[in-house]
């Protein structure tokens, strides 16, 4: 991992627009939570996340097919940035960008941490071999796929089913 003459990690020390492209790709953990599809109510505009994903999805690798063309492939996917890595308000709480971008530590879990890209799915904190594709389910019938992840809130009630690094024991 990068690191200044203080042995602090780049994530620690750089600002996410001060991070190379290889530092900025570094930071997922590829816990392939933003592949599942999302759906907003729209009376209320709360969000519900299923365990339905992307049709380039692969539930074993946990990893995006044909990640330098997805833009292409798929127009509504979203592509972080420094500047809207903390304001998508769906972003999973786990994600490595959203807790950087809102001042957080990473899990121990995360690959930075632990050394191995294995960790995340032996926490159970990624969707591998835990979802269905989109191609597979009938349209229209993504509500009946309505799912929370570990480490992610219910609905608009703050309550984490795993503790979020600012609220973890001190034990
Ligand atoms: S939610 Fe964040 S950390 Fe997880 S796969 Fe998506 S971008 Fe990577
Ligand atoms: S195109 Fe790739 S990165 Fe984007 S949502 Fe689909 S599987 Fe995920």
């Amino acid at each position: 991992m990068a690191q200044n003459h203080n042995n602090d990690p780049f994530w620690r020390v750089k600002t996410m627009k001060q991070m190379s492209r290889a530092e900025w790709e570094s930071l997922c953990d590829g816990c392939g939570k933003c592949c599942c599809i999302r759906m907003e109510d729209e009376d209320t505009a709360d969000i519900y996340v299923t365990n339905v994903v992307c049709k380039l999805f692969d539930a074993g690798t946990c990893q995006c097919t044909d990640y330098a063309n997805r833009s292409v492939k798929v127009p509504d996917c979203v592509t972080l940035t420094p500047e809207n890595a903390g304001a998508l308000k769906w972003m999973p709480r786990t994600c490595a960008y959203r807790l950087i971008s809102e001042g957080k530590e990473l899990f121990d879990w995360h690959h930075l941490v632990s050394g191995s890209r294995d960790t995340i799915h032996e926490a159970g904190m990624s969707v591998q071999n835990a979802v269905i594709s989109e191609l597979e389910i009938e349209e229209g019938c993504e509500h009946h796929y309505i799912t929370q992840w570990p480490g992610e809130p219910d609905i608009d009630t703050g309550l984490a089913l795993e503790p979020v690094p600012d609220e973890k024991s001190k034990d």
